[in-house]
């Protein structure tokens, strides 16, 4: 799968990955690892994980924040962000703002 991350172009490759690491995000080959065993759930945050890092290392923020900083914000950030975008009226209103936003909708079954 390629992704467009700012500039970059990346691939996600999922399947082995170093020893204790769930994903990697290699800026210098423009590569993402995803570990494929893990769940479903956790395999999603992983890779929107790693493309947050994608998207971090093109920004100014990596010359503010330490290493650590950095983990701690994206780790925090990818589980909110996964649930926005698993709300597909939202994500629907946020890609076309003129659309209704009907969040109800969603928990209807209405995907309208
Ligand atoms: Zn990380």
């Amino acid at each position: 799968m390629k992704v467009k991350v700012g500039a970059y172009t990346f691939t996600v490759v999922f399947g082995v990955t170093e020893e204790g690491k769930d994903g990697e995000c290699d800026l210098e080959s423009q590569v993402i690892h995803v570990d494929s065993t893990l769940g479903n759930d956790r395999r999603r945050e992983v890779l929107l994980h790693e493309l947050l890092h994608a998207a971090w290392y093109q920004t100014a923020l990596k010359r503010i924040f330490e290493d650590e900083d950095e983990e701690l914000i994206i780790w925090s950030l990818a589980c909110q962000l996964l649930e926005f975008f698993r709300q597909p009226n939202l994500v629907h209103y946020l890609r076309h703002a003129t659309a209704p936003y009907r969040p109800v909708a969603y928990f209807q079954g209405d995907d309208e």
